[in-house]
Formats: structure tokens, C-alpha cells, sequence
């Protein structure tokens, strides 16, 4: 069966000095580009669910009621981790309980200990559940109207204690953001990255807001141990890009152009463009 949890993937990547691409569903077009760039590429793939596409999609167990029969119905073979993202510990136990393979917990926004502890607890949860756990550390924003232009920063310390737990996967702010990047936008900070790496003793690492980060930064990033990259701005940017030239060309006005499978064609052949380029990119092409 394809679908896993990232626990494996998260090892491999570390092993042979790749990332896994995270991408966010959106709708059910985008479980279908996803798996098919997976297919494709021969490339493990974590597929994300942030509480605004839960609500959208009808919930977890509709979810998981999707994408377990997607995948056998596309004869999917490589590893296919579902997993929540950024899930508040209420959300996370819904999703175990409805069969994610994977969780977010992000308690970034507590206070340390609490996150701490609530994170504690999921460890031995997921272990008993054989889910993969993510859990992530706050950041400090960047100068005083900074924090939206640098990103945040995690503090190497919290990173070390969160580690020490024992999660699976770690998000540490390291000049990261999400959403599109402002221009004047100054970079990874690789020396944080580099004291995080370093001080967490190997645990998988995780950058969020990977689109549109340069290719070279993301391949210093993974050779300093980013084992996971969340993709989503890029691919709807491109969903909607392709609906609207879609849209512009009057095709939706041409015989049965108007339906919804016709109209969402090349925008789900633009997404998994996306994925395609984002897997070989980050080296998980082939590694399935
Ligand atoms: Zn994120």
C-alpha cells in the first residue's frame, strides 16, 4: 500500500541527501496533479491539509476517504504520506483518528513549555499510532517592521529541547515565510540553519513557505538538513493561471468547454508541472 506515513521517507531523505515535497490540497484536483507527479517522478510525496482546505473538503474523514481510494484507483506506487498542516492539538487528534498518516502539531504560537509539553505527549501518541509527527518551535520576528520582510527565527535552544523528544520532523523559522515573498526579501539565514542543524542532533528538518525560494538556496538548505519542503503559493498560483487563460481564450464557450473537468484540465497539468520541477529540485525524483 502507497499510503504511509513519512516516518520512512524522513529517514531515506536523510540517508541519501534529498527533501520530500510537502504540497497543500486545495481541492480535489490537486490530489489528482500530486499523485500523478509522484507517479511520475518515482518520487515519495507528503500531501498537506491545513484546517481551511479540512473545512473545504468536508472534513478529515473525507479526506481520507478520498485520497486512499485516489491512490488505488491511479495504481499509485510510491510512499504517499496525508498529513495536517500547522493543526492545533485538538485537529491533530481528529486526524489521527480519522486515519492521517501524518500531523502537524504547531504550537508555535504558545508559550514555550506548554508547546512543549503538548508536543511531549504527541510523540508517544503518533508512536503508538505509527503516525509521523511534526511539531514546530516560534519564531522572533526580524526588526521592528521586519517580520513580514525577514521571516522569523527560531531559537537553536528551543529547537535542541523539541528535538529531544523525540518528533519526526522539526519547522524552525530561518527567515522562511509564507505566502509570496516580498521583493526586498533577504534570504535564508543559513548560519541559523546551519547552529539549528547542528544543535538537534539530525532530526529531520522542515521549510515552510518553500515557494519561490531560488533553486540554490534550497539545495544549501537541504545539504544542511531539510528533509521536508512545503509547497503551496506556487501551485495555486499556477492553478490560477491556468484557469484564467483557460477563461481568456473564451474555451469555456466552446462545445462542452463549460465543464467544470474541462476547465480544470490544464489547470491540474499546471500544478503537477509544479510538483514535477519541485521533486527534481529537491532531489525525491527517482528515490521511490
Ligand atoms: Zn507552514
Amino acid at each position: 500500500m502507497a499510503y504511509v506515513s513519512a516516518t520512512e521517507m524522513m529517514q531515506d531523505a536523510k540517508k541519501r541527501g534529498y527533501a520530500v515535497g510537502h504540497f497543500n490540497l486545495n481541492n480535489l484536483e490537486f490530489i489528482r496533479a500530486f499523485l500523478l507527479a509522484a507517479e511520475e517522478a518515482k518520487s515519495p510525496v507528503i500531501l498537506g491539509v491545513s484546517s481551511g482546505t479540512a473545512k473545504y473538503m468536508g472534513g478529515y474523514r473525507a479526506i481520507v476517504g478520498s485520497v486512499k481510494p485516489f491512490i488505488e484507483h491511479l495504481g499509485v506506487t510510491v510512499p504517499v504520506a496525508l498529513h495536517v498542516d500547522h493543526g492545533t492539538y485538538e485537529e491533530v487528534l481528529e486526524a489521527i483518528e480519522a486515519g492521517f498518516s501524518s500531523v502537524m502539531f504547531d504550537g508555535s504560537a504558545l508559550p514555550f513549555e506548554e508547546n512543549l509539553r503538548k508536543s511531549a505527549e504527541l510523540v508517544q501518541l503518533c508512536r503508538k499510532k505509527g503516525v509521523s509527527l511534526e511539531c514546530e518551535v516560534g519564531g522572533i520576528g526580524g526588526e521592528e517592521d521586519g517580520v513580514t520582510k525577514l521571516g522569523e527565527f527560531a531559537d537553536p535552544d528551543e529547537c535542541r529541547k523539541m528535538a529531544e523528544l523525540g518528533v519526526d520532523m522539526l519547522a524552525a523559522g530561518i527567515g522562511n515565510i509564507h505566502g509570496v515573498y516580498p521583493s526586498d526579501w533577504p534570504g535564508l539565514r543559513f548560519d541559523l540553519l546551519d547552529e539549528i542543524s547542528r544543535v538537534t542532533g539530525g532530526v529531520p528538518l522542515v521549510l515552510h513557505g518553500g515557494s519561490q525560494i531560488p533553486a540554490e538556496m534550497i539545495q544549501k538548505a537541504i545539504a544542511l538538513g531539510v528533509r521536508k519542503i512545503n509547497v503551496n503559493t506556487e501551485c495555486q498560483l499556477a492553478f490560477a493561471a491556468a484557469v484564467r487563460s483557460y477563461i481568456e481564450q473564451g474555451k469555456d464557450r466552446v462545445g462542452k468547454g463549460f465543464s467544470p473537468r474541462a476547465m480544470f484540465a490544464l489547470a491540474i497539468e499546471a500544478v503537477k508541472s509544479v510538483a514535477l520541477e519541485k521533486m527534481q529540485l529537491f532531489g525525491s525524483a527517482g528515490k521511490a
